[in-house]
C-alpha cells in the first residue's frame, strides 16, 4: 500500500462542498451519538468495530467495517474507545500512519495516569497526528441535542493542520472549538469533566463555615442568653430573626472579601516595587474566586431582602406593635414622633436599597453574556468603582442600623460584641486601606508599578 500518497490526499484541503468521510473506532454510546450527529451534519461515517454486524442502534446511513478497512476510508479517525484498550491499535500502526487520530477519552479519576490519554496514544502511534477533542461533550447531550451548556469543545494537538481539520468538524456540528494549544494541554482538558465546581469550592466552604459560626453566635446571644437570664423563650427566632441577622452579615463580609485580595495585592506590589513577581498561591486562588464570592454574597443579600419584606406578616411583630399601642392607650399618652429615629430608619432603608441595587448590577455584569458585551474599561468601572460604592453603601447601611449597639453595655451579652459589630470589621478595614491607597503619594507609585516600572529592575538597560 502506498501510504504516503493516500495520506497526502487525505490531508489536502477540501475545496468542494462535499464533506469528507470520517471514521469512528468503537460503536459504543459515544461513537454512536457522535456518528449520528455527523451524519446529520452531512459527513459520511464509517465505523471501525470488532464486529461488522450492523445492529439497529447504529445510525442508519453509516457503514461498519473492520478497523483496518474503516481506517483506509478516512483521513480522520475518532477513537471512541477507552484508553485501557488502546493496545489493539498498535498492529494498525501502518494503516494509521499520517492519519489524524482524535482522542476523545476521559478517565475515572483526576491524574489517573502519569501522562494524558492523548499523549499516550501519540506515544503508541508516533506516525499519526493525535488531536484531543470532544471529551467534555456528553453522548447524551449529542444525541438529545441539548448542547446549550456545553457548546464549547476544547481542542489541542501538536499538528496545526490536523487540529484545524478537527476544528472544522467541530464547527460543522454547530459547536464552538476552543484551541487550547499543543498536546501538553491534554491533561488539563481531560481533567475538566472530573472537576466538581472547582472555582466554587473555597467560596462555598468559607460561606458554610462563616454561616454556621454566625448562626450559633446569634443563637447563643439571642435565644440561650435571654432564656437563661431573662426567662424568655425566643426559640422561634431560629426561623426568621436569626437568618435575617446572619444573611446581611454574610453578604457584607463576603462582599468585603471580594475586594480584600486586591488590597493585599496592591500592598505586596508596593512592598516589592514590581509587578513581575508571582503572588503567593493562596492570593492567586483567592483572586480567581472573587466572582463566586460576590455571587454568594448577592444570594445572601437577596435572602435578607426577602426576610425583611415578610417582617410585617410575623406574629411576633404584630404582637409587639399592638403591645406598644395598648401601653400608650393604658397610660393615656401618645409617644411623640422621634425625628432622629425616623431619620435613622429612613436613611438605613435608603442605603440598603441603593446598596442592593448596585449589588444586583455587579451580579448581572459578572454573567458571561453581559461581560462579553462590555469592554475591559467598562467592566472594571462596574466591578471596581461601583463595587466599592456598593461596599460603602452596605457598610453605611449596617453602621446606621447597628451603630446604636456599639456603645450600649447591654449589647455585650457574655462580654461578646453584637453580631453587627463583628460584621463591620472586615469591610471597614478594606475601606480604610483603600482610602489610603488612593492618596496620590501611594496611588502614583502603584500605578507606575502596574504599568511595568520596577524599583530595582533585574535587567537594567
Ligand atoms: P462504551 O459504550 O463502553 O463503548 C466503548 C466501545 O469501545 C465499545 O462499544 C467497543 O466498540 C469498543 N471496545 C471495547 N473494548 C474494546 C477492546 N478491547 N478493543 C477494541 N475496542 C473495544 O463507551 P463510551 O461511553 O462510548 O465511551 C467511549 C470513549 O468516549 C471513552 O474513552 C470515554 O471516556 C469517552 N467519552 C464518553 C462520553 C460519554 O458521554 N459516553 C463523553 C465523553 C467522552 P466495538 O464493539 O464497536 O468494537
Amino acid at each position: 500500500m502506498n501510504k504516503n500518497s493516500s495520506n497526502i490526499m487525505a490531508l489536502a484541503p477540501n475545496t468542494s462542498n462535499k464533506r469528507e468521510t470520517v471514521c469512528i473506532f468503537g460503536t459504543g454510546d459515544f461513537g454512536r451519538a457522535l456518528g449520528h450527529k455527523m451524519i446529520q451534519s452531512g459527513y459520511p461515517v464509517v465505523y471501525g468495530s470488532r464486529s461488522t454486524q450492523i445492529s439497529n442502534l447504529i445510525p442508519k446511513d453509516a457503514e461498519v467495517l473492520s478497523h483496518a478497512e474503516a481506517a483506509q476510508k478516512a483521513a480522520i479517525i475518532i477513537i471512541a474507545i477507552q484508553r485501557q484498550h488502546y493496545n489493539f491499535l498498535i498492529p494498525l500502526a501502518e494503516v494509521l500512519h499520517g492519519k489524524v487520530l482524535v482522542d476523545i477519552s476521559n478517565n475515572m479519576k483526576l491524574n489517573q495516569y502519569p501522562e494524558s490519554n492523548a499523549e499516550y496514544l501519540a506515544q503508541l502511534l508516533p506516525g499519526s497526528k493525535v488531536v484531543k477533542a470532544f471529551n467534555t461533550v456528553s453522548a447524551w447531550a449529542l444525541q438529545s441535542g441539548t448542547l446549550d451548556a456545553s457548546r464549547q469543545v476544547f481542542v489541542c494537538g501538536d499538528d496545526v493542520e490536523a487540529k484545524q481539520m478537527v476544528m472544522n468538524i467541530v464547527r460543522a456540528l454547530g459547536l464552538t472549538p476552543l484551541d487550547k494549544g499543543s498536546l501538553l494541554a491534554a491533561q488539563e482538558i481531560e481533567n475538566y469533566p472530573l472537576q466538581l465546581f472547582p472555582m466554587w469550592k473555597f467560596p462555598i466552604f468559607l460561606s458554610l463555615g462563616l454561616t454556621a459560626f454566625f448562626f450559633f453566635y446569634c443563637l447563643a446571644l439571642d435565644v440561650i442568653y435571654t432564656y437563661i437570664y431573662e426567662n424568655n423563650n425566643f426559640s422561634f427566632f431560629i426561623a426568621i430573626t436569626i437568618p435575617n441577622r446572619v444573611c446581611p452579615v454574610m453578604a457584607l463580609i463576603l462582599l468585603a472579601l471580594v475586594y480584600l485580595p486586591g488590597i493585599f495585592a496592591a500592598i505586596i506590589q508596593l512592598y516589592r516595587g514590581t509587578k513581575y513577581r508571582r503572588f503567593p498561591d493562596w492570593l492567586d486562588k483567592w483572586m480567581l474566586c472573587r466572582k463566586q464570592l460576590g455571587l454568594i454574597a448577592l444570594a445572601f443579600a437577596s435572602l435578607h431582602a426577602v426576610f425583611t419584606l415578610v417582617t410585617p406578616m410575623r406574629a411576633f411583630v404584630s404582637w409587639r406593635t399592638s403591645k406598644g399601642i395598648i401601653s400608650q392607650a393604658l397610660n393615656n399618652k401618645t409617644e411623640p414622633l422621634n425625628n432622629t429615629n425616623a431619620w435613622l430608619s429612613d436613611s438605613y432603608l435608603a442605603l440598603g436599597i441603593l446598596g442592593y441595587f448596585l449589588f444586583v448590577l455587579l451580579g448581572i455584569t459578572s454573567l458571561p453574556s453581559v461581560s462579553n458585551n462590555v469592554n475591559w474599561r467598562e467592566f472594571r468601572f462596574v466591578q471596581s468603582k461601583l463595587g466599592y460604592l456598593a461596599l460603602i453603601l452596605c457598610t453605611a447601611h449596617t453602621l446606621v442600623y447597628g451603630g446604636k449597639w456599639f456603645l450600649s453595655p447591654s449589647a455585650y451579652k457574655w462580654y461578646l460584641p453584637n453580631i453587627y459589630i463583628l460584621s463591620l470589621i472586615v469591610p471597614c478595614a478594606v475601606l480604610v486601606v483603600k482610602f489610603v491607597l488612593i492618596f496620590p503619594c501611594v496611588d502614583k507609585p502603584l500605578t507606575q508599578i502596574r504599568q511595568g516600572w520596577e524599583r530595582n529592575p533585574k535587567y537594567s538597560k
